[in-house]
């Protein structure tokens, strides 16, 4: 059933997000910050808004694409202020499960129904409608959400309550960080030893160090022609990105008490890349500081 969208974040991931919601024969009226983005949203039969609310006004759900949990929960604030009871609001940033919640009881008090639905995929999968979301919320709005996330990805999972789609999307990239970092020290020892890359990875890849960042994004060019690494590194996944979620995920840890050494470990070693200005490369390209090449730019 069409239905009227307000979209607040128009950047990489929530411009072509919006533009899959108008494919799918949906009104969409959005907003960003950025005149820029605004009139790409344009050239793609978005209704561009004045400000947050009027893209919010009289839409039956309002959907937020935004960096972090502090532009969530002002966002949600103003919306929480003035829309009616009965509408849906859907956040898909990566933000902390502290925001997240917050974001929900905003709503929730205002009786709005709320997901939080963080995706996975980056800006191809965004552009391709091929997403996976992975949603936090009541049931009843969980029901209601699926429909248009289905419009904007593929897989759709509904894995709890309010926050539990973010508790997901940090779980799932903390082992992947932890696993790039586990595959590119193995290939740098590798190359000491005198081992190939393409024999370490005929080896692992059918052997118990199998794993995503090894056969779908392999660090290092050859054994995987589509990875990052055949590309100069261009992401893919910025190393920004996963620096992000894994600091996210320490917050998350720190706040619940779990014990996550290693995902400790590996926001340094991204906090270090980073710092050394890597932090537009793709995530694989850890590989280089663990040869010793990090601080070259
Ligand atoms: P982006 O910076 O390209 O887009 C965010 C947009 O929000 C910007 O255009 C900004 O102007 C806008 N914005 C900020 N505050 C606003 C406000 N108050 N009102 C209206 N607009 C406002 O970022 P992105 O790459 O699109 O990522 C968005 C979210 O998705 C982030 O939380 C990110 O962590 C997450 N994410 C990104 C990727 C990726 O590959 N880029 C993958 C998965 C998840």
């Amino acid at each position: 059933m069409a239905q009227t969208i307000g979209f607040i974040g128009l950047g990489n991931m929530g411009g072509p997000m919006a533009a899959n919601l108008v494919k799918a024969g949906h009104t969409v009226r959005g907003f960003d910050l950025v005149p820029a983005s605004l009139e790409a949203a344009r050239a793609e039969g978005i209704t561009v808004a004045g400000s947050a609310l009027a893209a919010a006004e009289g839409a039956d759900v309002v959907i937020t694409m935004l960096p972090a949990g502090r532009h969530v929960v002002e966002v949600w604030t103003q919306l929480a202020a003035a829309l009616p009871a009965g509408t849906l609001l859907i956040d898909s940033s990566t933000v902390d499960v502290e925001s997240a919640r917050k974001a929900h009881a905003l709503a929730e008090a205002r009786g709005c129904l709320s997901v939080d639905a963080p995706v996975s995929g980056g800006t191809g999968g965004a552009k391709a409608g091929t997403l996976t979301f992975m949603a936090g919320g009541a049931e009843a709005a969980f029901a209601k959400a699926e429909p248009l996330l289905k419009a904007m990805g593929k897989n759709v999972f509904h894995c709890g309550a309010a926050g539990a789609g973010q508790a997901a999307k940090i779980c799932n990239n903390m082992i992947l960080g932890i696993s790039m970092i586990g595959v590119s020290e193995a290939f740098a020892l590798g190359e000491k030893l005198g081992l190939s890359h393409q024999a370490l990875y005929d080896v692992a890849s059918v052997s118990s160090g199998q794993c995503w960042s090894l056969t779908t994004y392999c660090p290092v060019p050859g054994p995987v022609p589509t990875s990052p690494a055949n590309n100069g590194y261009k992401p893919g996944f910025a190393a920004a990105l996963m620096l992000k979620d894994l600091r996210l995920a320490q917050a998350a840890a720190l706040a619940s008490g779990a014990a996550t050494p290693l995902g400790a470990e590996a926001a340094q070693v991204y906090g270090l890349f980073e710092g050394a200005g890597h932090g537009g490369e793709d995530f694989s390209a850890i590989i280089n500081m663990l040869r010793g090449q990090g601080g070259e730019s």
